[in-house]
C-alpha cells in the first residue's frame, strides 16, 4: 500500500484555484521531486498534505488513514513534517532549542539530537548559537534537522536550495542523500531540475495546478520535463 494517497486534490487561495485535482501515490521510501514554474502550486500542494493549507476538495491519506481534515499538529503526530519555503526557524532562539522543539511532537523513532548531528554535522558548533546567526545553508540544514527531530514518515522540502550558495547547496545535499539512501520517504520541491532528477525515484511536474507529467526520474529526459513544464506535452 502507498503511505501518502492523494485524490483529486483541490486548493484555493480565494478565487484562485492553485491546486487543481491532484492525485498522486507514493510508496515507503521513494522520493517525489516536484517541479513546476513559478506560481505552479508546488508550495500549496505541500502545505495541504502537511494541513498548513484547507483542502477545498478531494483525499489526503497516510497509510490508508483519511487526514484530509486533520490539523496539522495531528499531522506531524502521524509522521508528516514539512519543512517550508523559507525555513522558518525562531531566530531568536539557539539552534538546540529550535531542533529540542520538535522533540517530543511527532513520533518516536532513530532521530535524537545526537542522530540529526550525525546526520548534520555542520551544526554541531553552532548548536549554542542563535539561529538567527547562522549562514543560510546552516539555517537549511536546522531547519531539516528540526523537521527529522519529530520522526517522520514523510518529510516535505520546499525549495531547500533557495538562496543558498553552489558551495552551501552541494553540502546540504551530501545530507539529502544519505537521509534518502537510508530510506526516508520524500517529495521535495528543487528548482534545480539536473539535481532534481538525480536525487529522485519519481518526477512530477505541475503546471496551473494540474500534474502535466509523471514518470520515474531515471526514465525522464530533460525535455519531457521542460514541455510539461511550459504546458506542450501533448499538445501536438
Ligand atoms: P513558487 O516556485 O513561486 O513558490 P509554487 O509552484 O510553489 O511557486 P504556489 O506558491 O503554490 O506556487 O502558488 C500557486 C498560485 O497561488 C500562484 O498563482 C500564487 O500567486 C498563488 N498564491 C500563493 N500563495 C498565495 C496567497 N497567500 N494568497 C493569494 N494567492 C497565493
Amino acid at each position: 500500500m502507498s503511505l501518502l494517497t492523494v485524490e483529486g486534490l483541490e486548493a484555493r487561495h480565494g478565487l484562485l484555484r492553485a491546486v487543481r485535482g491532484v492525485d498522486l501515490a507514493l510508496g515507503e521510501g521513494e522520493t517525489l521531486a516536484l517541479v513546476g514554474a513559478n506560481g505552479a502550486g508546488k508550495t500549496t500542494l505541500l502545505r495541504t498534505i502537511a494541513g498548513a493549507h484547507r483542502a477545498a476538495a478531494g483525499r489526503i491519506c497516510l497509510d490508508g488513514a483519511e487526514i484530509t481534515t486533520l490539523p496539522a499538529h495531528r499531522r506531524l503526530q502521524r509522521g508528516i513534517a514539512l519543512v517550508p519555503e523559507g525555513r522558518q526557524l525562531f531566530t531568536g532562539m539557539t539552534v538546540e532549542e529550535n531542533l529540542r522543539v520538535a522533540e517530543g511532537r511527532g513520533r518516536a523513532g532513530p532521530w535524537t539530537l545526537a542522530t540529526v548531528l550525525e546526520a548534520f554535522p555542520q551544526l554541531r558548533p553552532k548548536l549554542k548559537a542563535r539561529a538567527g546567526d547562522l549562514s543560510g545553508g546552516q539555517q537549511q540544514a536546522a531547519a531539516i534537522a528540526r523537521a527529522l527531530m519529530s520522526n517522520p514518515r514523510l518529510l516535505l522540502l520546499d525549495e531547500v536550495s533557495l538562496g543558498l550558495s553552489p558551495v552551501a547547496v552541494d553540502q546540504l545535499y551530501v545530507s539529502l542523500q544519505a537521509l534518502l539512501a537510508g530510506g526516508a520517504t520524500v517529495i521535495l520541491v528543487e528548482q534545480d531540475l539536473g539535481r532534481a532528477l538525480r536525487v529522485a525515484s519519481r518526477v512530477v511536474c505541475l503546471l496551473e495546478g494540474r500534474v502535466t507529467y509523471e514518470g520515474a526520474a531515471h526514465a525522464t529526459t530533460r525535455e519531457q520535463v521542460m514541455e510539461a513544464y511550459f504546458g506542450m506535452a501533448g499538445g501536438r
